[in-house]
């Protein structure tokens, strides 16, 4: 890697990408990227808050509070009067396919299947013929409670096969993959039915009775790698958003706050719409800031002050000059892989960026010496869109929408520039640092 990402700063950057494969590597599903990212922050000596405690704030204090163990928003206190929030979202899902409850069908009395259905819109293709496995939280009643355990059988467990080419002669030129008939993974010969149970359970380190709740999703168990003659990409699974998220909190552990109180949040559910109650479209930012804002004395006035002094960098993958599709994307604002932090504009508003915010991210990336460039769609394609417009709803704050350039969005193994990791690390430091 070294020459090829070429910044140098403080930090060796090929180890600074080798952290993030691995953190994409050991979190399957959004409940591990989040308990991953609260290993970070622990490690970095932040102090965990619990939404249904009463809590005690110190200046210069460190501090996360996870909601529904798979969105978590974490903050830096600065010694002196905070003049507002400095803050970056991102997303801890990616899409792929949920078990159903009762999830064990037989075919033919030989093979057992998986009954599954989709989380998120996924190019279904790219989940045929790869090994798969199943990982995410079991709940169990416990003496204070209900507990939820962390699961991931790590092994290659499951497999959808495609159709052989014998059998569908036309599967070149484009097949239709219904998600109820061609989708349903291949996991065993009928008499290994039930047997998942038990090891989840072990995994859990419950008996399997005790089980009373699941939310359980397949993943890709491929590992990232880098790519290109000259290791200038990366490819992997979950890169949106993964990429962000990980960059996003990295960046927070790693700066002080001076002028403002610095806030990374990182959101379950993009993937389906956001509107959960722990989704981006919750009061999830806004109950925890005006909590902040009660612990550290500011009244409704001063609160709302504070807010309109805040800074919100929504954080989420955009789609890179495709080499093979270059008609694809709009006629100028192209971004390409390792061409710097993209800034993302919709006419219908669908990313919150505007003249003033971006102009903000403009300012950040010279600071940081990093490049950057733009994405708007195609006039003729509608495009997705993202937590920026979703999250000002409840907390409406001057938002800029931005990612990295990216690959085969929502494949289950995307490509993104190997430098471009770095230019969002050396940001949002240098955003948090202001
Ligand atoms: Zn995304």
């Amino acid at each position: 890697m070294k020459g090829v990402v070429s910044m140098g700063k403080e930090r060796d950057w090929e180890e600074q990408i080798g952290e993030l494969f691995t953190y994409i590597e050991e979190s399957p599903t959004s409940f591990h990227a989040v308990a991953n990212l609260e290993k970070m922050l622990n490690e970095a000596g932040f102090t965990r808050l619990e939404e249904r405690e009463r809590w005690e704030l110190q200046k210069n204090g460190k501090y996360y509070v996870n909601r529904s163990d798979s969105s978590i928003i974490a903050f830096v206190l600065p010694a002196k009067e905070a003049k507002g929030f400095h803050m970056v979202a991102a997303h801890s899902d990616s899409p792929c396919f949920k078990l159903k409850e009762i999830p064990e069908i037989t075919v033919d009395t030989a093979y057992l299947k998986w009954n599954v259905e989709k989380y998120g819109g996924m190019i279904l293709s790219t989940w045929l013929d790869r090994p798969l496995s199943v990982a995410g939280r079991v709940v169990s009643k416990g003496k204070a409670g209900m507990e939820s355990h962390l699961v991931n059988l790590d092994e290659d467990i499951a497999i959808i096969p495609n159709v052989a080419i014998h059998m569908n002669r036309d599967m070149n030129k484009g097949v239709e993959y219904n998600p109820q008939i061609d989708m349903q993974p291949l996991v065993g010969m009928a008499s290994a039915g039930g047997s998942y149970l038990e090891r989840l359970a072990k995994e859990a380190g419950i008996a399997q009775e005790e089980i009373l709740g699941t939310d359980l999703f397949l993943y890709n168990r491929d590992k990232c790698h880098f790519i290109g003659l000259d290791k200038s990409f990366v490819a992997g699974p979950r890169l949106d958003d993964l990429e962000c998220a990980y960059a996003g909190m990295k960046a927070l552990v790693q700066e002080e706050a001076d002028d403002y109180i610095n806030v990374c949040a990182v959101f379950d559910n993009e993937e389906v719409g956001s509107g959960t109650k722990q989704g981006a479209a919750s009061t999830f930012l806004s109950d925890v800031l005006i909590r902040i804002g009660r612990k550290l004395g500011m009244d409704e006035e001063g609160y709302r002050c504070a807010l309109a002094g805040s800074f919100l960098i929504s954080a989420d993958n955009a789609h890179a000059l495709h080499p093979n599709h270059p008609e694809k994307a709009d006629t100028e604002n192209r971004p390409i892989l390792n061409g710097g932090i993209v800034i993302k504009y919709h006419g219908s508003q669908r990313y919150a960026t505007d003249a003033y915010s971006a102009a903000m991210m403009k300012d950040i990336c010279n600071r940081a010496e990093v490049p950057f460039q733009v994405y708007a769609n195609r006039s003729d394609i509608v495009g997705g869109s993202t937590l920026g417009n979703i999250s000002t709803a409840q907390v409406s704050v001057n938002t800029v929408d931005i990612g990295l350039a990216q690959l085969a969005m929502h494949s289950a193994y995307e490509t993104a520039g190997a430098k471009d990791i770095c230019y969002l690390l050396q940001a949002f430091r240098t955003f948090y640092r202001q």
